[in-house]
């Protein structure tokens, strides 16, 4: 089932550092860290420290511009933090169909080996 859009989920506890994560970027607005399960060398994910409804992108309200592209800002930012100079992938999954397992807005950022497409 889709939990309604202002659930707390495992991503609130990472920001509020009750669980361990392994931040490689953090500001006011923005933390990053490596996903637990990386499918690529560097798997890293942008999340906004305040979800505001955000649970994914199919729940974008205009009002959500601003943080929605600070978030890919930043996903340059780590991506050059890591040394991604040979290109990296951005990924958005949202609903069951898009995989989405964590329902507060994420961008996965994937790099450090060749990816392919079109994605699975
Ligand atoms: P989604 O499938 O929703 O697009 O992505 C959720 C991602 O969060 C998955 O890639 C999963 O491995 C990652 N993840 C889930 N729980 C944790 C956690 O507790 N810590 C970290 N670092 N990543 C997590």
């Amino acid at each position: 089932a889709v939990p309604t859009d202002d659930a707390p989920t495992i991503f609130d506890k990472i920001i509020k550092k009750e669980i361990p994560a392994n931040i490689v970027y953090e500001d006011d607005k923005a933390l990053a860290f490596r996903d637990i399960s990386p499918q690529a060398p560097i798997h890293i994910l942008i999340i906004p420290k305040v979800k505001d409804g955000l649970s994914g992108l199919s729940k974008a309200e205009e009002r959500h511009c601003e943080i929605l592209g600070y978030l890919l800002y930043i996903a340059k930012v780590v991506a050059k933090q890591e040394g991604l100079d040979k290109g990296f992938r951005i990924v958005i999954n949202d609903g069951p169909d898009g995989c989405q397992s964590v329902y507060h807005l994420h961008i996965h950022l994937l790099g450090g080996r060749q990816m392919n497409w079109p994605p699975g």
